[in-house]
């Protein structure tokens, strides 16, 4: 009881965690690389069902290196679905971990910073705004990453998922 009550005042008073590692599985050897930042991640991400990432697309690295990241509690780690397309030329995607390590939310912040939380606000947006016609609405997508029970902090949960390999992001 008391130990829960620790962990619970570590996490609560912050607004909900959003992601600032970003991390591919190889194929090969199935160690985890660090992906630089979030554009290059989705390009992995949208592409990866047909061109599977390996150690090799990070310049300088092969599946002899050392992993960037292991897999493990220490952090928090999330698991997307592969296939999800690029976030349109100027949008900015947005994923936020509820405060009881849940599930996440996910938004898209517009090239005037505004926050859309629905496809039907992505809709209207781009009706009033004619400028971004080129974001096509199939392109927003609000599927949300796993999070991956296993690594959330003691105490939150005590059910222990399947493993699930391919794209993670950690927060
Ligand atoms: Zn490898």
């Amino acid at each position: 009881m008391e130990e829960h009550t620790e962990k619970s005042k570590k996490i609560g008073g912050a607004p909900g965690r959003s992601i600032d590692i970003y991390a591919a599985q190889c194929e090969k050897c199935l160690k985890w690389r660090k992906i630089d930042s979030q554009e290059v991640y989705e390009e992995i991400r949208s592409t990866i069902q047909e061109d599977p990432f390996v150690c090799e697309k990070k310049q300088g690295k092969s599946c002899r290196d050392a992993g960037d990241l292991e897999y493990d509690s220490t952090r928090t780690w999330v698991i997307d679905k592969p296939g999800l397309p690029k976030t349109p030329r100027g949008f900015k995607r947005s994923l936020v971990l509820r405060k009881d390590f849940s599930k996440m939310d996910a938004y898209y912040i517009t090239p005037t910073g505004k926050k859309l939380r629905t496809r039907n606000e992505i809709a209207a947006f781009i009706d009033a705004n004619p400028d971004y016609k080129h974001a096509p609405l199939g392109d927003f997508n609000f599927t949300v990453p796993k999070v991956m029970e296993d690594t959330v902090p003691c105490g939150i949960t005590e059910r222990t998922p399947k493993r699930s390999k391919g794209l993670a992001m950690i927060d």
